[in-house]
C-alpha cells in the first residue's frame, strides 16, 4: 500500500500519517521529520533546510528528492509506505512517479485532508510538538495528559518555530502556489480521495480506514 497525504500545513497529515503506519504496518515517511532531525543532529543538511523551514519556504527540490527516492528503496518499503510532506511540488511528483515507474509500481491513494484556511492559523498556534520523538499534540482538540510532558516519551513539548503567526502565513501562501497543485495531478492519476479534515481526529481517521479498507 503505497500512500501520500495531501493538504495544507497544520490540515492533520502527521497526525493521521502516524495511525495509519501503525494501522497497516507500514513506514511513515516525514519528510518535515527529517529536516528537523537533521538539524538537531546539526547536520550539513540540517543547516540547509533550516535557512529556508525558518522562512516558511519550501527546501529546493534537489535536496528532497533523492533523498525520499533512496528512503523509499530500502527494504521496509517492500510492502509500501506513508509520505507525509512529500511530494510538494509537481517536480516532487514527477520524480517519485518516475521513480516508481522503474520499478512497475505507483502510488495507490492519494489522500487530502481538507481544513479551510481560517481554521489553520489556530492549528498551528496550539500545535505542541515532542522535542525528542516528533509526537504531536495541540492544546484544545489532542491535549497531553500532563502539560508540557510528550504522552509517548516524556519529552518536552515545544512550539515549532515555523509555527509563529507570521511564518504560517507565508506557507499557506506557498502552500496554494506550490503544492495546491498536487490535487488534480493525482486526481488525473485516478487516486485521490478527499476529506474533511475539520471534524475531529479520531471521525478523520475512521473515514480513511473505510477508504484504506480497515
Ligand atoms: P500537518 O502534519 O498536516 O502539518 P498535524 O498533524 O501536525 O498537521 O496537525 C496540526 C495540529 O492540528 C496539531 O496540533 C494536531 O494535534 C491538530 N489536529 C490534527 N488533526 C486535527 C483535527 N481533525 N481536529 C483538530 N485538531 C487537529
Ligand atoms: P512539515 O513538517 O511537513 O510541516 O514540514 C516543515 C517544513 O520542512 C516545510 O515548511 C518545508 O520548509 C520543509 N519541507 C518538508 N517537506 C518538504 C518537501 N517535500 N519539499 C520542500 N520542503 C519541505
Amino acid at each position: 500500500m503505497k500512500i501520500i497525504m495531501l493538504g495544507a500545513p497544520g490540515a492533520g497529515k502527521g497526525t493521521q500519517a502516524k495511525q495509519i503506519a501503525e494501522q497497516y504496518n507500514i513506514p511513515h515517511i516525514s519528510t518535515g521529520d527529517i529536516f528537523r532531525e537533521n538539524i538537531k543532529n546539526g547536520t550539513p543538511l540540517g543547516a540547509k533546510a533550516k535557512e529556508y523551514m525558518d522562512q516558511g519556504l519550501l527546501v529546493p527540490d534537489e535536496l528532497v528528492c533523492d533523498l525520499v527516492v533512496d528512503r523509499i528503496e530500502k527494504d521496509d518499503c517492500s510492502k509500501g509506505f506513508i509520505l507525509d510532506g512529500f511530494p510538494r511540488t509537481i517536480p516532487q511528483a514527477d520524480a517519485l512517479d518516475t521513480a516508481l515507474k522503474e520499478k512497475n509500481k505507483q502510488i495507490d491513494y492519494a489522500l487530502d485532508i481538507e481544513v479551510p484556511d481560517e481554521n489553520i492559523v489556530n492549528r498551528m498556534a496550539g500545535r505542541r510538538s515532542c522535542k525528542e520523538c516528533g509526537a504531536i499534540f495541540h492544546l484544545q482538540y489532542n491535549p497531553p495528559k500532563e502539560e508540557n510532558k510528550c504522552d509517548v516519551c516524556q519529552g518536552e513539548l515545544v512550539l515549532r518555530d515555523d509555527d509563529k503567526a507570521e511564518t504560517v502565513k507565508k506557507r499557506l501562501d506557498v502552500y496554494h502556489e506550490q503544492t495546491a497543485p498536487l490535487i488534480s495531478h493525482y486526481e488525473k492519476a485516478g487516486v485521490l480521495h478527499e476529506i474533511d479534515g475539520t471534524v475531529d481526529i479520531t471521525v478523520v481517521f475512521e473515514e480513511i480506514k473505510k477508504i484504506l479498507g480497515a
